[in-house]
């Protein structure tokens, strides 16, 4: 930090990111200046985060589609306020029929100039939204700060190889790998996607990552999907609906809440026990 001219977060990390020889003599370096104690354990966190982002695309760190707060372009600007607030979210992207077909981006301030009007609380939020940036959903994380810098922009929606909506980044989502999760004063508490119940008695949703579950000894593997509900659908050939019951790798998982695209909570015990149960209710 030289706080001189050119000292604003962009540049720094425009500096920091503009290097990319010799990562591993770098990965090296860090390690022995946090050896000789030259640098802080939650400094060589971050600067270990900083050379890991090679491997890091924009579909490993977005909201997935998903969880997008959005609202069809037709939207009336009052409604569209409606959901920041309800949201938290101060940019929200505006579809055309549906969220495949995102238009637009509707910033917060761009709103509430328009609101202070009583007049504009009917006019449709397509007159005021900002033209979204598209990046294809294996961009990768490093190529996407500098693009955020160089057009001064903070968010992105992610594309599919089909060109539908794949999900939304911003550059929290790209800071928080290096320093980790921002607690921003309007984020709205995120459900856990595990919980433990008791011994051997957890409750999933859907989003819960096969890595993680493989740490409470739950060994699901696959090629195809990251997620339990992404596995449980692949295996079941559907999307399954509440009350399916699933036995794989010693564990039962019974899906508690589901809607027709996505599984929202699941339950999850030992084989046996499950069985029991299952045996007990019919
Ligand atoms: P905000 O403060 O408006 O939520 P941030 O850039 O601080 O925006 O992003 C915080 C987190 O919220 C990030 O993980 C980002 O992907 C997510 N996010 C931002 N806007 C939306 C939205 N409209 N819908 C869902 N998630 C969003």
């Amino acid at each position: 930090m030289d706080g001189g001219p050119d000292s604003s977060i962009w540049s720094r990390l425009g500096r920091l990111f503009a290097r990319r020889d010799d990562e591993e003599s770098l990965e090296k370096a860090i390690l022995e200046a946090r050896a000789d104690g030259a640098v802080a354990a939650e400094e060589e966190s971050m600067l270990l985060s900083i050379l890991r982002f090679d491997d890091l695309q924009v579909q490993d760190i977005m909201t997935p589609r998903t969880d997008i707060d959005c609202a069809p372009a037709d939207t009336p600007l009052l409604e569209v306020a409606q959901l920041i607030v309800d949201s938290g979210h101060s940019r929200i992207p505006a579809y055309s029929e549906t969220r495949d077909n995102i238009v637009g981006i509707v910033h917060a301030k761009d709103l509430l100039r328009c609101l202070i009007d009583p007049a504009h609380h009917d006019t449709p939020v397509n007159t005021l939204m900002r033209e979204p940036f598209f990046v294809p959903e294996t961009k990768g994380i490093r190529d996407l700060l500098q693009e955020f810098r160089a057009r001064k922009l903070h968010i992105a929606i992610a594309l599919d190889e089909y060109g539908g909506t794949s999900g939304l980044i911003t550059i929290e989502d790209v800071l928080e790998e290096i320093v980790g999760d921002i607690e921003d004063e309007h984020d709205a508490p995120r459900e856990e996607d595990i919980r433990v119940l008791g011994e051997n008695h957890f409750e999933l949703t859907g989003r819960a990552l096969l890595e993680d579950l493989d740490e409470l000894g739950i060994h699901l593997e696959s090629d195809e999907v990251d997620t339990i509900g992404g596995y449980l659908s692949l295996m079941a050939g559907h999307v399954p609906a509440a009350g399916e019951l699933f036995t794989f790798a010693g564990w039962t998982f019974t899906v508690e809440e589901a809607d027709v695209k996505f599984i929202r909570r699941i339950s999850v015990r030992p084989e046996a026990e499950g069985d029991a149960l299952t045996a007990q209710a019919s």
